[in-house]
């Protein structure tokens, strides 16, 4: 979307003007009913979302965050448990790990896929961890605490390697909660099970986020877990409710983390195009992969394994010199953004972890060189060109002032 010359990085006001008599009624019936919190419409949605994802129970939460800290707490993470997840995310999948009274511990990505790389775990809970056979619990050898849970993240709408994965969590121990907030409807063929598995389907719970600007997106804040099992679907009904399954009967100490009615019947209508503006932004990913293909010796462009099928809620491309592609775009009009400038581990929230540049060489590597382009169900063909024109704009001026300084590109190599 152009909105006065400047090709916007996400767009929130096209579906809505497209469904936009759809979005009123359901406004409107929520004043006539007065049902603004509960009822039949997050009822509904819960149904429809689980059955999008596989799974027997979906359970609405306030927030993708909310989503993460119930998911632990019904898990049964402990005070002082240790739970793994990696350096490259959003701040939440960190931050639920410390308020669910877990420590956050990381695992380096992928270089290529940027998502948990499954040998980096092995070698975690190989080295740093001894199994304790009598509990068999894995206790992390210098913090002396049990590991008990990882969270791999379905990062920019791909999921994690997750065979290798729960292959090792199940050898350890370890319970496995998807970080699916940026992956709804993507999916990961198994070769354990040798069939095609939904984000959202493969750990013991899963959350998702409905943010605004997340392929699904509420009109305000929302969230959800999914999960096969029943009783972390009971536990996660409480906490979201103060604790409550009966009114005023407290059986635990919970939260106000609950899907409000309007979000979730919006979200109820939006599920019904999602799986068609999924297939737009990989048609999008497509178009950006031939665009980029003459620049192949400069930019990266996102690595799809034969194992995923991603459903990029962003299209994250990788080039050396970031912050300069960065301002070029800017000066042309076109926005871009970065997931994310500064791996969690040294993040000033996590000082008190104790990493230090270079902990997490991956990571950090990759946020240094990573960059986001337009992506959303509506870009248009003649954006998509106009962005990737100016991308190797500035790769060729930066041949030519190489050629002038006695550098040609092929001389350097
Ligand atoms: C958006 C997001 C969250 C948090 O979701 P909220 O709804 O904003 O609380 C968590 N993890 C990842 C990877 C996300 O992208």
């Amino acid at each position: 979307m152009t909105q006065n010359g400047r090709i916007l990085f996400v767009d929130l006001r096209t579906p809505h003007r497209e469904l936009e008599s759809e979005l009123v009624a359901v406004f409107k019936s929520a004043l006539e009913t007065g049902c603004f919190v509960g009822g039949p419409m997050v009822d509904e949605f819960e149904r429809e979302y689980a059955q999008f994802c596989d799974t027997k129970y979906c359970i609405g939460v306030g927030s993708g965050t909310d989503a993460l800290r119930f998911a632990l707490i019904a898990s049964g993470v402990q005070a002082g448990d240790i739970v793994l997840t990696v350096p490259l995310t959003f701040i939440a999948t960190a931050e639920a790990i410390s308020q669910a009274g877990g420590r956050p511990d990381f695992v380096d990505i992928d270089a290529q896929t940027y998502t948990m790389d499954p040998e980096k775990l092995r070698q975690y809970l190989e080295t740093a961890c001894v199994f304790d056979e009598k509990s068999g619990r894995t206790i992390q050898r210098v913090h002396r605490r049990p590991v008990t849970a990882v969270i791999p993240v379905h990062l920019y709408g791909q999921t994690a390697d997750m065979d290798p994965i729960l292959e090792l969590a199940a050898r350890y121990n370890l319970i496995v909660i998807e970080d699916a907030c940026q992956a709804h409807g993507a999916e990961y063929f198994s070769s354990v099970e040798n069939r095609w598995r939904k984000a959202g389907s493969m750990g013991r719970a899963a959350a998702f986020s409905f943010y605004p600007g997340k392929n699904l997106g509420a009109c305000g804040e929302a969230g959800a877990v999914t999960t096969n099992d029943e009783a972390s679907t009971d536990k996660i009904r409480m906490l979201r409710d103060h604790g409550q399954r009966q009114k005023y009967h407290h059986e635990l100490e919970g939260y106000n983390g609950r899907l409000d009615a309007i979000q979730a019947a919006i979200l109820r209508t939006k599920l019904h195009h999602l799986p068609d503006w999924n297939r737009k932004r990989r048609e999008k990913a497509r178009h950006y992969k031939e665009l980029l293909s003459s620049q192949a010796d400069v930019v990266t462009v996102p690595y799809e394994p034969s194992w995923a099928r991603g459903v990029y809620h962003l299209y994250v491309i990788r080039v050396q010199n970031r912050d300069q592609l960065q301002a070029h775009l800017a000066q042309a009009n076109i926005a871009s953004q970065i997931h994310y400038p500064t791996p969690i581990h040294l993040q000033k929230a996590y000082v008190g972890l104790g990493y230090k540049q270079g902990s997490f060489p991956v990571s950090e590597k990759a946020a240094s060189e990573i960059l986001s382009l337009p992506m959303y169900p509506n870009l248009e063909l003649h954006e998509q060109e106009r962005i990737v024109e100016k991308v190797s704009e500035l790769f060729s001026i930066q041949d030519i002032s190489r050629w002038h300084a006695g550098l040609h590109p092929a001389s350097l190599s």
